[in-house]
């Protein structure tokens, strides 16, 4: 197969080829990159692999940065982008080899392409256009088939990862498992365990952002892989009816754990020590958190001025998105003329501030300040009293005779 026009990405990384090939060296496109091109996705970064050496690229370009020496990877600078390249490497036995920290350096593609994990992702592309296709991943994506490259059992055996790779592909290619490759999946599932669950994590979050994560879930239920992902050794039932609901849109990672969250039953509070154990970010985690009351209030079609307020534009956007792949969604318009139409959107709005007040004597510094201004929040969040100087001053002198 040859590519007669190769999308636009390619074209300022074509001289670098060239140059490669020029001096005697091959350089294709790998990976990602072309699978994308034939399948006309969007693509979003190219790899290189190279015949050449580390020191061979460094030896042809004037500006390269040791991005990833150690795994034979040198950015070459080339009018200011800059291109990873990577040595053809391989894992084991190799006659013409270097070996700096496990990383086998070799000379022939075959091998590279050969240690890759599905048919899919183990094409590569000339700079000319022409592809190179040593395990039929030509047909396999034609097929919309994930195919593990070699004997599936060895090659999860090699690496546990490769499996949550094979169902995050499932999902963002809308893809089915080839069978063989399913029953070495679910042969090798225990071997998950092994994996660092930051690894696990980013191929989890993939899935879920995928274009069919029903298919990828059920192909995690299917063989048992889920058991070794963090905090869902006994969530069979809750996957399973997770993976068939049939409105994804979600768009962010927010998203992604808020609906796993949810799927399992679990509320603010108690996701935080969920997504912990998949060690995601602090942020990522107050997120989450944020957003869940709002799922559950759109989900209970009582979305409360306080709700608004405490999950704010994008938590509420957040909110609703989750609450779509369940069913419980309400239009999106409506709520956010509602949230633009909040008295104040934070704290800071407020009319009055903790200093002003103890300027005009009437609160001292301390906590029963806090307090106050707390509940002179919620007050004019919810229009109990109007959001101006005078009319919270009187509030409070009220609230000061009631207390
Ligand atoms: P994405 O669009 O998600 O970036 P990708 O195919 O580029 O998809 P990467 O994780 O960026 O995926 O990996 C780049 C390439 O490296 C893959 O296409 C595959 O050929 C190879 N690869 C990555 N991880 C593994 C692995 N664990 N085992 C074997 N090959 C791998
Ligand atoms: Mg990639």
């Amino acid at each position: 197969m040859v590519i007669k026009q190769l999308p636009a990405i390619f074209e300022p990384a074509r001289p670098v080829l060239q140059r490669i090939e020029d001096a005697g060296y091959q350089a294709y496109f790998v990976g990602g990159c072309v699978r994308d091109t034939i399948l006309g996705d969007h693509i979003h970064d190219i790899d290189i692999a190279t015949s050449a050496y580390p020191s061979e690229i460094k030896s042809l370009f004037k500006k390269t940065v040791d991005t990833g020496i150690q795994h034979g990877t040198v950015m070459v600078l080339d009018h200011d982008t800059g291109y990873e390249i990577t040595t053809f490497r391989t894992e084991s036995g190799y006659q013409d080899f270097r070996r700096p920290d496990n990383v086998t350096f070799v000379r022939s593609l075959a091998d590279d392409l050969k240690r890759r994990d599905f048919t899919i992702n183990a094409l590569a592309l000339r700079e000319n256009g022409e592809v190179i296709d040593l395990f039929n991943g030509l047909t396999d994506l034609k097929k919309h088939l994930i195919r593990a490259v070699g004997k599936a059992d060895q090659r999860f055996h090699e690496d546990a990862l490769r499996m949550m790779r094979a169902v995050r592909f499932a999902s963002k290619l809308n893809f089915e498992i080839e069978a063989a490759t399913l029953h070495g999946i679910a042969d090798n599932a225990q071997l998950l365990s092994k994996i660092a669950v930051e690894r696990i994590q980013v191929e989890m979050e993939k899935l879920l952002l995928g274009q069919n994560p029903p298919v990828g879930l059920a192909a995690m239920v299917q063989t048992g892989l889920y058991r070794y992902c963090p905090s869902l050794s006994s969530a069979k039932a809750a996957l399973t009816q997770l993976a068939l609901m049939n409105n994804w849109q979600l768009s962010n990672a927010t998203q992604a754990w808020g609906t796993l969250a949810v799927a399992l039953g679990l509320d603010s509070h108690s996701s935080r020590a969920f997504l912990k154990k998949w060690k995601l970010s602090n942020q990522l985690i107050e997120n989450v958190q944020t957003s869940l009351p709002a799922v559950f209030a759109i989900k209970a079609r009582s979305v409360s001025a306080d709700i608004l307020y405490h999950c704010g534009r994008e938590g509420l956007v957040n909110a609703n998105q989750i609450a779509a792949v369940f069913g419980w969604a309400l239009p999106m318009t409506d709520l956010l003329a509602r949230y633009q139409q909040l008295p104040i959107k934070n704290i800071k709005e407020l009319a009055i501030t903790g200093g002003g007040l103890i300027r005009k004597g009437l609160m001292t510094p301390g906590p029963e300040l806090g307090k106050m201004l707390k509940w002179v929040e919620k007050a004019v969040v919810n229009q109990e009293v109007d959001n101006r100087p005078e009319e919270i001053i009187m509030a409070i002198r009220q609230r000061k005779e009631e207390l």
